[in-house]
């Protein structure tokens, strides 16, 4: 099964994603957690990818492509694979084609941009374990810090309001005409993301053909 979860920043692909992971045993790709691998490592393309990350802007496309082949060709992805954050272009679904690999389904999950930017803005990492907290929705149990291990948590660069702004930008001007190239290939099914996560997650169930 090779899916894909399309929508906006802060939708809440990366939580319907580890569901999935945990249901179906497939792996989650997501070409921002490489990215930022990257950009930890301090790798080549990590530090070209940084300045765009930061801005909110898209990584080019020849980064993001080259990346996230490397990526789909392990072993672990024979199977199939649920892909978190890629396509965001046209070029990039281009490449998916080209390269022989056949999605199944597109999953687009929806919700309005005022709930985009109140999640986004209210989110805060844990850069240790990777944990992620809300102020509203999700609060630690002591302010700023993780209640898994007690890291200090943070605000993404790219999670700061001006750059949630931008990449909201981004998103209906380069990524949202994905939602028509898929529809065309009637491979497109929209789901309600301001829902409970159950909800969203037996909506997605329902998409993919596995009730
Ligand atoms: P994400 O965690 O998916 O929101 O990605 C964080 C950032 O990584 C984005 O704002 C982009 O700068 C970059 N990025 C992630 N995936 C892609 C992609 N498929 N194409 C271009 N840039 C990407």
């Amino acid at each position: 099964m090779k899916v894909i979860l399309l929508g906006p920043p802060g939708v809440g692909k990366g939580t319907a994603a580890k569901r999935m992971v945990q249901e179906y045993g497939i792996p989650q790709i997501s070409t921002g957690d490489l990215l930022r691998e990257a950009v930890k490592n301090q790798t080549e393309l990590g530090l070209q990818a940084k300045q765009y990350m930061d801005a909110g802007k898209l990584v080019p496309d020849d980064l993001v492509i080259g990346l996230l082949k490397e990526r789909v060709a392990k072993e672990d992805c024979r199977k199939g694979f649920i892909l978190d954050g890629y396509p965001r272009t046209i070029p990039q679904a281009q490449s998916l084609g080209t390269s022989g690999i056949q999605i199944d389904v597109v999953v687009n999950l929806h919700a309005d941009e005022n709930v985009i930017v109140e999640r986004l803005s209210g989110r805060r990492d844990c850069p240790k374990c990777g944990a992620i907290y809300h102020i509203k929705n999700k609060p630690p149990q002591h302010e700023g810090v993780c209640d898994a291990c007690q890291g200090s948590l943070i605000t993404r660069e790219d999670q700061k309001e001006e750059v949630i702004q931008n990449r909201l930008q981004v998103y209906r001007k380069q990524t949202e005409p994905l939602i028509q190239y898929y529809n065309q290939k009637g491979l497109q099914k929209t789901i309600n993301a301001v829902q409970s996560i159950d909800k969203v997650f037996s909506d997605i169930r329902i998409a993919i053909g596995r009730k």
